[in-house]
C-alpha cells in the first residue's frame, strides 16, 4: 500500500460563498464520505502550511496578491462576475496554495508517495494578475513553480482532467520547457481556451498538449485518451513529479457541464496515472482539487481517486 496523504484544513470552509456552486458543502461532503469509509484509517493526514506571499508570487504579480488581501479585508464580495469572496478568503487561499507546497515537500522527502489536497478556493482559472472562474491563486501552478525553483527539479508534468480548460495554468507555462501542461476538457466551453492547436511557444513549444472533447464524452473516450495519448506524452517528457489538477466536474451527474464520466472511471484514470508515475518518477504524484459541483458525485469520485492512490 502507498503512503498517501490527504491534505485538508478547516480554514477552507471559511471561504464563504453563500449559494454559489463552489461552496464549503463540497468539502464537507468529501470529509463525510471519507470518514465513513474503509480507506480513511490508511490515509496520512499532514496539516498544510500557509503559502507565503513570496511563494504565491512565484506565479502571480505581487500587486495582485496585495489586491486580493485588501479586497477580503475591505469586505469586497466579488473579484469578478463568477468569483465570490468573503473576509477569510485570502487566508483560505494562502492555505489552499500551501497544501500543494506541503504535498511537494512531503513527496520529495519520501514521507509520502503521493497526496490529494482537498482544497478551496480552486486554482486553475486564476491568471497571473487576475482572479477568474471561482479561482484566486493558481494552486497547481504555484506548486509546479515551487518544485522547479525551490526544490531544484528540472521537469514537472501537469495534467488537468477538470471539465474546464485550465487557462491560467496553461498561460503560466506556455513558453516554459520545464513544466509540461496537458488538459482534457469539454470544448467549446468555458473558458474558451484549450484548442488542440495551442501547443506552446518559444522554449515551451511542444510542452502544452490539449485534448478538447465534445459534449457527452464517455468513460471510453477519457480512458482511450489517457492510455493512448497522455501516458505516452508523460513517458516522453520524463517528469520528476506529476501534478494533477483534479476537478470532478466531468462526472455525468455534474450540474455545470455536459460530460458522461462515471465515478469508476475516475478510479481507473487514477490507477493508470499512478502506475505511469511509478515507472517514470518513483510514484511521485500530487493531486489538487479543482471543480466538481454535485456533492454526492464529487465525494464518491474523490473516494475512488484516493482508493487508487493508496493501492
Ligand atoms: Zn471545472
Amino acid at each position: 500500500m502507498n503512503k498517501t496523504g490527504y491534505i485538508y484544513d478547516p480554514i477552507y470552509l471559511e471561504h464563504e460563498t453563500g449559494s454559489h456552486p463552489e461552496n464549503a458543502g463540497r468539502l464537507e461532503a468529501i470529509n463525510r464520505r471519507l470518514q465513513g469509509s474503509d480507506i480513511f484509517p490508511h490515509l496520512q493526514q499532514p496539516a498544510p502550511r500557509k503559502a507565503t506571499v513570496e511563494e504565491i508570487a512565484l506565479n502571480h504579480e505581487a500587486g495582485y496578491v496585495q489586491q486580493v488581501s485588501e479586497a477580503c479585508a475591505n469586505g469586497v464580495s466579488n473579484l469578478d462576475g463568477d468569483t465570490v469572496i468573503s473576509a477569510n478568503s485570502y487566508e483560505a487561499a494562502l492555505m489552499s496554495a500551501g497544501a500543494g507546497l506541503t504535498g511537494v515537500d512531503l513527496i520529495l522527502d519520501g514521507t509520502l508517495d503521493n497526496a490529494f489536497c482537498a482544497v478551496r478556493p480552486p486554482g486553475h482559472h486564476a491568471e497571473n494578475s487576475m482572479a477568474m472562474g471561482f479561482c484566486l491563486f493558481n494552486n497547481v501552478a504555484i506548486a509546479a513553480r515551487y518544485a522547479i525553483e525551490k526544490k531544484d527539479l528540472n521537469r514537472v508534468f501537469v495534467f488537468d482532467w477538470d471539465v474546464h480548460h485550465g487557462n491560467g495554468t496553461q498561460h503560466s507555462f506556455y513558453s516554459d520547457a520545464n513544466i509540461y501542461y496537458s488538459s482534457c476538457h469539454q470544448y467549446p466551453f468555458y473558458p474558451g481556451t484549450g484548442a488542440k492547436e495551442e501547443t506552446g511557444t518559444g522554449d515551451g513549444l511542444g510542452a502544452t498538449l490539449n485534448f478538447p472533447l465534445r459534449e457527452y464524452s464517455t468513460d471510453d473516450d477519457y480512458l482511450a485518451l489517457v492510455k493512448d495519448k497522455l501516458i505516452p506524452a508523460m513517458f516522453r517528457f520524463k517528469p520528476e513529479l506529476i501534478i494533477l489538477s483534479a476537478g470532478f466536474d466531468a462526472h455525468r451527474d455534474d450540474p455545470l457541464a455536459g460530460m458522461q464520466v462515471s465515478t469508476e472511471c475516475y478510479g481507473t484514470m487514477t490507477e493508470l496515472i499512478r502506475s505511469a508515475a511509478q515507472e517514470i518518477c518513483q510514484g511521485r504524484l500530487l493531486s489538487m482539487l479543482e471543480g466538481g459541483y454535485d456533492t454526492h458525485a464529487l465525494a464518491d469520485s474523490v473516494h475512488a481517486h484516493l482508493k487508487n492512490l493508496l493501492s
